[in-house]
């Protein structure tokens, strides 16, 4: 496409295949992708494994110094993966332990702060592809394109299932039902930074839609902006 570069950011719900439509646009567009919630998730770990008590403030901005996160791109995976102080991390972060705590952390201002400010370097040179909640709202409220997705709450679970079962065949459906409505209302109702639609955000509800279809209707809205 044009050589102009833009910004995308993807918000929506825990689940809804966020980061599946971000890789692949960024993939065709030869962009950067971002997870952020990855860094969210990392913090996390960092966290539970330093046993940080991260309703005392001190001990949190005291813990965020020692914390360095960084995106390294995997020729194998053929995806950029989280490193958290130098530890390949991808993996154990989509783990359901940092997953029941990740919406407390992720509330915490000063989490956000941190997390927020590298996000904002990131998209300096544009060029980027962005999933998360508030990304469309708070990191880059200026950007070209901002998708918001949903998708019904049984496909949603369905899907997170069969992702987390095939690394913990012990895992039940309650389980990850439990969690999602827990983030989804955690993340919709904290005081920083909520999750929340943009104005200007396309609505897309892939709950009936295949992955090739709105990669299609992204890649269309793309073509609108540039
Ligand atoms: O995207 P993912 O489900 O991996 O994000 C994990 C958690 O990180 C979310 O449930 C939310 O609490 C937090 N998050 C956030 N803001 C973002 C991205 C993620 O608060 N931009």
């Amino acid at each position: 496409m044009a050589t102009k570069k833009i910004i995308i950011t993807i918000d929506g719900w825990s689940s809804c295949g966020k980061s599946t439509l971000a890789k692949q646009l960024a993939e065709k567009l030869n962009y950067v992708y971002i997870d952020s919630g990855a860094m969210y998730r990392a913090i996390t770990l960092y966290f539970l494994r330093n046993h940080v008590d991260w309703t005392d403030q001190k001990e949190v901005l005291s813990a965020l110094t020692n914390i360095q996160l960084e995106f390294h791109y995997n020729e194998n995976s053929a995806q950029s993966e989280m490193y958290l102080n130098g530890e390949n991390v991808e993996y154990v972060i989509r783990d359901l332990v940092v997953a029941e705590k990740v919406s407390e952390v992720a509330a915490i201002r000063e989490v956000r702060t941190f997390a927020v400010k590298q996000q904002q370097a990131m998209g300096k040179k544009k060029g980027i592809v962005m999933d998360g909640r508030d990304i469309g709202t708070v990191v880059f409220p200026n950007a070209e394109l901002k998708i918001f997705m949903t998708a019904d709450n049984a496909v949603r679970v369905e899907r997170r299932f069969k992702e987390l079962y095939e690394k913990n065949p012990n895992i039940t459906l309650e389980e990850v039902k439990n969690n999602l409505e827990m983030r989804d209302y955690i993340d919709s109702h904290r005081e920083v930074s909520p999750l929340r639609q943009a104005t200007d955000a396309i609505v897309l509800d892939n709950s009936h839609i295949s992955m090739e279809g709105q990669l299609k209707m992204a890649l269309g809205w793309v073509k609108e902006k540039l």
